[in-house]
């Protein structure tokens, strides 16, 4: 049984932060001691149609999100499915999504379970936690693909517009979403046109040079290719990802 996959969610974490380091060692320096840790992660994986590349990751997303868009969508074997996964994960890709309810990576991916590492916060920006999980997804998991998914009409981006443009804070805890979703908002404030489409555009594009550029997993990831992140917007009429250039 893989030891990070304990009954215990939290117990799963506590082993894996040395594996974790270990791991990142060797995509820093790729010594022979990290890639052999690497190569003992991916043996025997539980569902070894996930071992792809990030090529074939992306083609296999925009394969299921055709599925989800036409309402063909596979019928999952859940049952058999929970056996195989009970000692261990091999996601093919990771997803950074808005928390909105409406956007259901799995649903849009037409994916099962123990296929996507879904990391979501209202207006799908990169945190350090959220870096932090897409770190252990990618050196522990061997995810090869993140995609930074936003959506249409994004509900945590207009906030941010509004409580920028009339310099109100929102109350609670939202101001840190506000200062999350800043950055995209200031870049295309002085935009003429439909600046919430060029924000939650800007958002995501931002956020794709976040994680490509993070140090010191998934920049080195990135460069030895192991590793690729793209950028998608979710419609929320039709369900269909546009990919980002
Ligand atoms: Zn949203």
């Amino acid at each position: 049984m893989c030891e990070m996959c304990r009954d215990n969610p939290f117990d799963r974490f506590r082993p894996s932060r040395r594996k974790l380091l270990l791991v990142a060692a060797s995509l820093v320096s790729a010594k022979a001691a990290g890639a052999k840790e690497t190569k003992k992660e991916s043996k025997a994986p539980p569902k070894p149609q996930n071992v792809l590349s990030p090529d074939a990751s992306l083609e296999r997303l925009l394969k299921g999100n055709g599925r989800y868009v036409e309402g063909v969508s596979l019928r999952h074997d859940f049952k058999h499915e929970r056996e195989a996964l009970a000692g261990g994960q091999n996601p093919y890709a990771a997803i950074l999504s808005c928390a909105d309810s409406r956007i259901a990576p799995e649903y849009a991916f037409d994916s099962g379970r123990g296929d996507l590492f879904v990391c979501r916060v209202a207006g799908n920006f990169a945190t350090s936690e959220m870096i932090a999980s897409l770190e252990y997804a990618v050196a522990v998991l061997g995810v090869p693909l993140i995609l930074v998914l936003g959506h249409e009409s994004c509900g945590a981006v207009d906030a941010a517009i509004k409580s920028l443009k009339d310099d109100k804070a929102l109350p609670g805890h939202m101001p840190s979403l506000v200062e999350g979703i800043a950055p995209a908002v200031k870049a295309v404030s002085q935009q003429a046109g439909d600046v919430l489409g060029k924000a939650i555009r800007q958002n995501v594009i931002d956020n794709v040079r976040k994680l490509n550029s993070a140090t010191p997993i998934l920049s080195a990831a990135v460069e030895q290719r192991k590793l690729k992140v793209v950028g998608g917007v979710y419609g929320l009429r039709d369900g269909r990802v546009e990919m980002m250039a």
